[in-house]
């Protein structure tokens, strides 16, 4: 069997082309204005932005990564503070926390939804603790209830990594409907080219809904200076460059669309799985959206099982990812924490075994029908 058409992880040309017209004529006006950094169009797609996401203040900055930083800066915390995280997530909040001189603290994650698991949250606050950093992995909100409550009730910061998570939605037990990155005192995302709403280039955002911290953020994101040559806070310079907020500008539009395209594949996908002898879905948490940055199924925690998977779906023309191979407690970079394999069974094991396939708005219904049956014919 071969795919109807070649079919791609990521396809961001087929995404941008329709709207080729468009991004020329922002490209166009952006270096005619010549305003490169904090132009207009920065303050119209945070706006713009900020609407989508049922308006909190929205601080545009260069990357999701920053943002995780400025995030964590906002709070103040003092070096040697421990801040809880995902044992199983990508590396940038990891990283985020060490490079301000706090202590990651890794938190087993749930087998199901790949997200923190709020009971080991709760058995992992110590005095240190200063913030949970929530990730919302994969387009599906970690159990943002639990985890607010718990950090309400221990005095403790939440921040919601919503980078791969944006428009994503958490229902409350009282029916309250939240927006994924709203929640914490300081959420975040990223607009890599490849996220659900990508740029062209580096760019990324904090949200918060208090605005006096909105307002520290913007400070921190811009030499921490008040006004200019006047340096109130050790700052970053990070900023979001006017060209990809203009170029964002016109993508925004169009993400409920490839969102509701993103959750379309999925249903097919997980009908495709139903009763699959070895292949499980991604896991769902009935309180959350998902929008999908990644379909991610595990197979069997047997020797070199997702290898022959993976091996199996090149053959007939269909690329897959591993997100993430290494847990970061394992990662030579953070071997000073001292942790060791074991302490993390979920975490080490989701490493083993799970197999992102190809997943954006622009596969065909044939591209997903094929893949359909060839995951259907993995034994
Ligand atoms: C992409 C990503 C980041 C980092 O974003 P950059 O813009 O690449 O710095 C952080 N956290 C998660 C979960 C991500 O997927």
């Amino acid at each position: 069997m071969q795919p109807p058409t070649p079919i791609q992880l990521l396809d961001l040309r087929a995404q941008h082309e329709p709207l080729q017209a468009q991004l020329d004529a922002a490209l166009h006006a952006t270096l005619q204005e010549a305003a490169f950094i904090q132009g207009e169009a920065v303050g119209q797609f945070a706006i713009e932005l900020g609407q989508y996401l049922g308006n909190p203040q929205v601080v545009p900055c260069a990357n999701g990564t920053d943002a995780l930083q400025l995030a964590l800066l906002s709070l103040s915390l003092p070096p040697g503070t421990e801040v809880l995280m995902p044992a199983f997530t990508y590396v940038a909040t990891w990283e985020a926390a060490a490079v301000l001189g706090l202590v990651p603290v890794p938190v087993e994650v749930s087998p199901h939804t790949y997200n923190l698991d709020p009971a080991a949250t709760a058995a992992a606050i110590t005095p240190r603790t200063g913030a949970i950093l929530a990730v919302h992995l994969f387009g599906q909100c970690a159990d943002l209830e639990a985890l607010r409550q718990l950090a309400n009730q221990h005095g403790v910061a939440l921040i919601e990594d919503n980078a791969q998570a944006i428009g994503a939605t958490f229902t409350t037990a009282a029916g309250e409907v939240w927006a994924a990155g709203t929640v914490g005192e300081v959420g975040t995302t990223s607009f890599f080219p490849s996220k659900n709403l990508g740029g062209f280039g580096d760019g990324g955002a904090l949200f918060t809904r208090d605005a006096a911290r909105a307002q520290l953020l913007r400070q921190l994101a811009n030499h921490g200076q008040t006004r200019k040559y006047h340096h109130e806070r050790i700052g970053l310079n990070s900023r979001l460059d006017t060209l990809q907020a203009a170029l964002l500008r016109v993508k925004l539009p169009h993400l409920g669309a490839w969102t509701a395209a993103r959750q379309r594949i999925a249903a097919q996908y997980d009908a495709a799985l139903l009763g699959h002898s070895s292949l499980r879905p991604p896991g769902r948490d009935p309180r959350s959206s998902h929008v999908f940055h990644q379909y991610t199924v595990q197979v069997p925690d047997v020797a070199s099982q997702r290898d022959k998977l993976q091996h199996y779906l090149t053959g007939h023309g269909i690329p897959s990812a591993v997100y993430y191979p290494l847990p970061n407690h394992l990662q030579p970079a953070y071997a000073y924490l001292g942790y060791s394999q074991g302490q993390f069974p979920v975490a080490e094991r989701l490493a083993r075994t799970v197999l992102s396939v190809p997943m954006h708005p622009m596969l065909t219904n044939e591209q997903v029908a094929y893949i359909c049956q060839v995951l259907q014919a993995w034994p």
